[in-house]
Parts: C-alpha cells; structure tokens; sequence
C-alpha cells in the first residue's frame, strides 16, 4: 500500500505545496529565500544542486557544495528540504547530507537506465525517503508508469508524481505543453500515488502560475510544486518564471482548494472544454504551420517552372490520410471534405506565391 501522505506532520486534507528556487545558488539567495518563504508558512523547501541543462555551457547547479545550505534551511526554518537527483552519486549525497525529499526531472524520467540506477542506489541505502517522479519530457504515460514502478520495486513507499508538462517542437503559449488527460489517467491507473502539479515548470511564465495552479486544483491534483526565488529577475535558471516568496504567497491565498476532491459533472464539463479549447488552438497553430510550408512548395515550384496542383500526388496523399482516420474513428467522406477544404486552401496560397 502507498501512502498519499509524502512527509509527517503535513495535513494530509490540505494540498502538498513545495517552494523554492529553481536552482541553489549562493548561500545567501537560498537563506534569505527559505527564510521569506518560511515567514508566509511554507513547509517544503524545494531548491535544484544539479541543474540538467538542454545545452553545455548554461549554470549546471553548484553541486554537493549547496547540500550544506539545505542543511541550514532545514534547521533555521524547520522546513523540509527538496532537491533534484539524476545518478547514483546524487542520490547517495543527498541521503547523506539529510535532504527530506528527493525528486526525479523530466529528463532523467524518460532514462530507464538513469532510473533503475536511481532505484538501485535508494534500495542500496537503507533510507525510507520520499520520491516524487516527474512526467518524461515526451507525453509517454507507460515511460512515466514505468520510471514510478522502477521507484516502488525498490521498495520506496512514498513515491508520487510530478505533472510538469512535455515538450513540443516550436513556440507555443506554455513551455511545456499541459496535456492533462495523462496525469489523470496517470491517476485512474495508479490511485495510491499524490500526483501535484509544476505550474512553473508548465508555463514558463510568472503570469501563467496562478490559473494554471487554480486549474490543477480544479482537477483533482494534491499539491504544487512552484518555483520562488528571493529576486526572480537576477536568477541563474529560469528567471521568467519565478516569483518572490510574497508573490508566491499571494497566488497560493488566491487559490480555491478542492481538498483533492474530485470535480463534479459542471466542473468535469468546464474541463473538458478547457481540453478542446487546447486542441482547437493546437489544430489552428499545426494549419497554420502546414500553411507555410505550402507557401514553400509553391516558391520551389515556381521557380522550377512546376504546375501548382499535381494531381497524383492529391491522390496518394488522400488514400494515406483517409487510412488514418479510419483508425481513428473518422469516416472517409469526413476526412475527404476537411481534406478538400485544406488542399483549397493550400493551392490558394501557393498562387498567391507565383503571383508574386
Ligand atoms: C526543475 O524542477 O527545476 C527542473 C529542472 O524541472 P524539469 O525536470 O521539469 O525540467
Ligand atoms: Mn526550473
């Protein structure tokens, strides 16, 4: 049996909520950080010693030389301290130095192998401390289950989940993109496990931490992870979108807790629209991404003297796409008018190019 309650002391009827920097810095940015969240009765301190990079050369963390700032966190303010572990070495550290909670990035949640050596080390120490497991970078709901199973089969029985969002290619509103059906089929598949949500890590942007935060209560979700430094602007790692402790403070009073209810019918319908209103913007964003590349075709057509419309390419293209959506439950005179709309279009804008 897994427990929904991560650390003692907390109440369980009220939501997880973990703050901190994105990453340790300096000593004096994660005291004077911890202190002001402590002072607005934060009880668990999140802040990164290793920083996974998308590219080399961008602040890696400081490394073990920040566990001994945790250490003070934990005895000056009585919080619980957090931090990311990604290989054997970080792990053993950080059990070493005391850290309360240990949580795995995105990056790391979609390694198998960085995963099994996570679990291997844990099983390894003796220590009964709690996981929590962000969703892979890719919206791989069987990688996410699979990298928790690794957590739990080595005999670790706090273990919860991290919704953070997953990449996508190109810009979009959020950083990570909220695809929300799988952290809660995450949650119809494992319904022991504390699923809380990363609004920061979702958004990308300060602005965007308050309804997205509001949105995850709304679902159902048992707790927050949100990032705050003590001057959000200067930090190393993901300034846009940290807030001050009393901002913090301010969003976390603003919220309506749910107490980890489950939405009623209105709620489960508002939500399923917010869903549609997701996809609908998605749909118009891939159009317009598909619009471009017509509108490309058409310059490399143009310029080797080629006709706008080839007929058979129309032909192939069709049978392909009318076989995909009979796979997904589309009849073919459905597919075939979108197709036909889209192919308009299409066509109308590589004229547009040749006429220029
Ligand atoms: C983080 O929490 O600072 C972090 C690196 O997150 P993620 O793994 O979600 O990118
Ligand atoms: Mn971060």
């Amino acid at each position: 049996m897994y427990t929904k309650e991560l650390l003692p002391g907390l109440d369980p009827k009220k939501p997880l909520i973990i703050c901190g920097p994105c990453s340790a810095e300096t000593e004096e940015q994660v005291l004077d950080t911890a202190h002001q969240l402590a002072s607005y009765g934060a009880k668990v301190f999140r802040a990164g010693i290793w920083k996974p990079r998308t590219k080399p050369g961008g602040f890696e963390g400081v490394g073990v030389k920040g566990l001994p700032w945790l250490k003070r966190v934990k005895e000056e303010t009585g919080m619980y301290v957090s931090t990311e572990v990604a290989t054997k070495a970080h792990v053993e550290a950080a059990l070493e130095a005391g850290v309360d909670l240990l949580w795995i990035g995105a990056r790391t949640a979609a390694n198998p192998f960085a995963m099994q050596e996570i679990a291997d080390t844990l099983a390894a120490s003796g220590k009964d401390v709690p996981v929590l497991v962000k969703n892979p970078v890719n919206p791989d709901l069987e990688l996410w289950i699979g990298a928790i199973q690794r957590i739990q089969n080595a005999g670790v029985k706090r273990v919860g989940a991290i919704h953070r969002g997953f990449s996508a290619y190109g810009k979009h509103l959020y950083r990570n993109m909220p695809q929300w059906h799988i952290p809660i089929e995450l949650g119809r598949r494992m319904p022991d496990i504390p699923i809380i949500c990363d609004p920061s890590h979702i958004g990308g942007k300060r602005e965007l931490i308050a309804p997205l935060s509001q949105q995850a209560f709304d679902m159902g979700f048992d707790g927050l992870i949100i990032e705050s430094h003590c001057n959000p602007d200067e930090a190393w790692s993901d300034a846009s979108q940290q807030v001050t402790p009393e901002v913090l403070n301010l969003i976390i009073n603003s919220l309506v807790p749910r107490n980890g209810a489950k939405p009623d019918s209105t709620e489960s319908l508002t939500l399923l629209r917010q869903e549609i209103d997701r996809l609908d913007n998605e749909l118009v964003d891939l159009l317009g991404k598909r619009m471009r590349i017509c509108r490309e075709i058409g310059l490399y057509k143009k310029e080797h003297g080629m006709k706008v419309v080839q007929g058979a390419r129309y032909s192939d293209m069709m049978k392909s796409r009318e076989e995909l959506a009979r796979e997904m439950e589309m009849s073919d005179e459905f597919i075939r008018r979108v197709y036909a709309a889209i192919h308009e279009e299409s066509v109308r804008q590589q004229i547009e190019v040749f006429k220029k």
